[in-house]
């Protein structure tokens, strides 16, 4: 048993959850630290750079008698800053063995090594799905928060992960992110499934320039996947850092939805417009600019999978200078 004052929420055995602070309305992200007895010590996630974040993984480590050197491996469950913030940092400081799974390295890790090549493709795909440059003005090409890691090595699906002094199976949870890994302990039922699944929010699935084609295609599969499986607990990235209740959830996801592919294909029938333009009517509260580019990824996310599916087209509008979806 922990303190009441602990700042860890024990999951299993040697195996701990940390709530770290980060600046996004999440507010938290978990991170987890898992200490056996003879080692080797592993970190999942690491949260973004900020003092606050350190002094809380600070505390954590801690409390189990550790510091930041004791890290051996740092797991990361996917390349979105608040996840990978501090991967060169822990890496640099611990000289940890840092892991991803192999189709993330390829593709969201190497976004934060390639972001001065591949920044003008991503602001190009804005802009040809309909962002006004208002939105698109001051969009930053380096996040001062994220320290890339020197050397990633790849986890691939299926392969087995050693924790709390059991194997965990590596699973592969696209949608969210292309390479989002999952670690699966089949005997006691538990899920680590960073932001494959949330319990408050419906984890935000974007196309960007970068990624795969059919991001939602990929995450309805995961919620098939995630459904089957019926962990009896789940550690999630944010509003947690258990959830129960996973099955039901990725029901409620999938239906989520289909609700709005419905909705988004009623609207690009009655009135055909760029990708933009149909996320206001999808997103149509306030949004801040940066909330506004995660609606456009979002609505672009549910047209690409209608038109891939052949019920919905684009054409190129020159006018514009910008993709028209219609009926
Ligand atoms: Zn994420
Ligand atoms: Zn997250």
């Amino acid at each position: 048993m922990t303190a009441p004052d602990s700042v860890l929420t024990p999951v299993l055995g040697s195996l701990y959850a940390l709530q770290v602070p980060i600046p996004y309305p999440m507010k938290t992200v978990t991170v987890m630290i898992d200490a056996p007895a003879g080692g080797p010590v592993t970190m999942i996630d690491c949260a973004l750079d900020t003092p606050e974040a350190q002094a809380s993984i600070e505390a954590g480590l801690a409390e189990l008698g550790l510091h930041w050197p004791d890290i051996d491996r740092l797991v990361i469950t996917h390349h979105h800053p608040d996840h990978y913030g501090l991967a060169g940092i822990v890496e640099e400081r611990s000289g940890a063995q840092v892991q991803m799974l192999d189709v993330e390295i390829g593709r969201g890790e190497r976004y934060w090594h390639m972001l001065r090549e591949w920044f003008p493709g991503h602001v190009k795909h804005m802009r040809d799905h309909g962002m006004p440059p208002q939105i698109l003005e001051g969009m930053r090409v380096e996040n001062p928060h994220v320290h890339p890691a020197s050397r990633v090595t790849p986890l691939r699906e299926g392969e087995l992960v050693r924790l709390s002094g059991q194997d965990w199976e590596v699973l592969w949870l696209p949608g969210h992110a292309d390479g989002h890994l999952g670690l699966w302990n089949a005997s006691d039922s538990v899920l680590i499934a960073g932001d494959a699944i949330l319990p408050r929010i419906s984890p935000n699935i974007g196309l960007y320039a970068y990624t795969r084609p059919d991001p939602l295609g990929d995450y309805l599969q995961t919620l098939g996947k995630l459904e089957a499986l019926n962990p009896a607990r789940a550690v999630v990235g944010h509003h947690g850092p258990v959830m129960q209740g996973v099955q039901a959830r990725a029901r409620e996801l999938r239906a989520h939805h289909h609700e709005r592919l419905d909705f988004i294909k009623a609207e690009a029938a009655k009135a055909p417009r760029d990708a933009y333009a149909l996320s206001l009517a999808m997103f149509s509260r306030e949004l801040d600019v940066s909330g506004r580019r995660f609606a456009l990824a979002e609505t672009l996310a549910h047209l690409e999978h209608l038109r891939l599916l052949g019920q919905l087209y684009r054409t190129w509008n020159e006018e514009r200078g910008a993709w028209t979806y219609h009926a």
